[in-house]
């Protein structure tokens, strides 16, 4: 029957048959059995061995066929091993430990997970929620198991926020590789305590970190990662200057509020965006702006001159500019950015490193947008823990198994 050799087609099998299928109410029904005389390999070892007996009846939910469900039946055998020397149960090759999936139905589902949220996966496939959230689970251990960490040489640590920023996870990557390394909860010092211990191998060889001016992630680097350079990164110091400029706006909005409420209405991006991005209706209403003596327009002097901070090829050269920004910081008497500036001041070793290794968080932002878009999905995760399989799922680059056959 052909739908009989497509299932032994796709699941590979050579030691099995497929004794049976058929239809009835639930779905597909497809019963396996063991061919005659065989061999089958231990379990634990791989040794092939007599079979000895059969335990009961295990059943498999796999890959759905046209929107029919198909339910794999099968007595898995017990074999004489040699090796083990002792009775093991076969090793079955559309099993993976005790789940109730078949291999094929994990990879499928966990595929599908990497363009789709878990919510839209179970309907898709017709399965409850927690049956998508065992199959990248699933995916995500066999991946940590067999993935290789090498000799890690850049790390870029930064933290994402669930649920408007009330509960955080600290994510660290390989920046040379791209992937996401490890994530935890919380950004205390004990989150990534936890990340060092696990990975006491693979961080010896590591030159340089990025982090944010982040006191419990710089404490945790400088005892676990002495020699290694700490970077801030750049990205994040930008942000906080945008942050600091946009303060500058908001108080001069609500002092406008009175006597002239149209003036600063919607100019957020203009003042924020860089001046080469802007639309041409944005560009002539900055021309506008830009002729009036505006607290905000003087914010954004001092943030696109910081532009320039990047762009020095010695670092003795950038340590000068810096100074020189950081004296027009404090006597532009505007708040936000003095305090911006002094912020720069207390944290410059290390902003400064930034020209001996020239890394940031940049490279993995990409990866962060996918994140991010995951969080915003966050409410279909229903807890840090599957949040955090997720982020691994997705940004971790994991390894999969040679299938015998992709369903997707
Ligand atoms: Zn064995």
């Amino acid at each position: 029957m052909l739908v009989s050799s497509i299932v032994r087609n796709t699941l590979g099998i050579k030691s099995h048959v497929v004794k049976n299928v058929e239809q009835n109410e639930s779905g597909i029904e497809v019963k396996l059995d063991i061919r005659k005389r065989r061999r089958l390999p231990c379990g634990t070892c791989g040794e092939l061995g007599r079979v000895r007996d059969r335990l009961s009846i295990r059943r498999w939910k796999h890959v759905p066929l046209w929107g029919i469900p198909v339910t794999l039946n099968y007595a898995p055998a017990r074999v004489r091993c040699a090796k083990c020397g002792m009775i093991r149960v076969e090793e079955i090759p559309w099993s993976q430990g005790k789940c109730r999936l078949s291999v094929g139905l994990i990879w499928s589902l966990a595929a599908w997970c990497k363009l789709l949220s878990w919510n839209e996966v179970a309907r898709l496939f017709n399965v409850h929620w927690n049956t998508v959230a065992a199959a990248v689970r699933q995916a995500v251990t066999y991946g940590l198991e067999h993935r290789e960490i090498g000799n890690v040489l850049y790390i870029g640590i930064d933290e994402l926020s669930r649920k408007k920023g009330h509960v955080y996870v600290t994510n660290i990557y390989d920046l040379n590789e791209r992937r996401l390394l490890w994530s935890g909860e919380g950004r205390t010092q004990d989150t990534l305590k936890e990340f060092f211990k696990e990975h006491e191998e693979a961080i010896k060889s590591v030159k340089a970190v990025c982090c944010d001016m982040w006191q419990p992630y710089i404490d945790m680097v400088k005892k676990y990662l002495p020699d290694a350079t700490l970077v801030f990164d750049k990205f994040h110091i930008t942000q906080h200057l945008m942050q600091a400029v946009d303060e500058v706006r908001r108080d001069e909005v609500s002092e406008l509020k009175k006597t002239n409420p149209e003036l600063l209405k919607r100019t957020r991006y203009i003042w924020l965006k860089n001046p080469e991005n802007l639309t041409d209706k944005q560009r002539s209403r900055l021309g506008h702006l830009e002729k009036l003596n505006l607290r905000c327009n003087r914010a954004y002097l001092l943030k696109e001159s910081f532009r320039e901070f990047w762009n020095y090829k010695r670092k003795g050269w950038a340590a000068k500019f810096l100074k020189k920004w950081f004296w027009w910081a404090t006597h532009s008497r505007l708040k936000p950015l003095r305090d911006f500036a002094w912020m720069l001041r207390r944290h410059e070793e290390n902003i400064l490193t930034y020209f001996d290794e020239r890394i940031s968080n940049g490279i993995v932002e990409g990866l962060n947008n996918k994140a991010k878009i995951m969080s915003r999905r966050c409410y279909g995760f229903r807890s840090a823990k599957n949040y955090i399989t997720a982020l691994y799922h997705c940004m971790g680059k994991l390894p999969e198994p040679e299938l015998v056959h992709r369903f997707l």
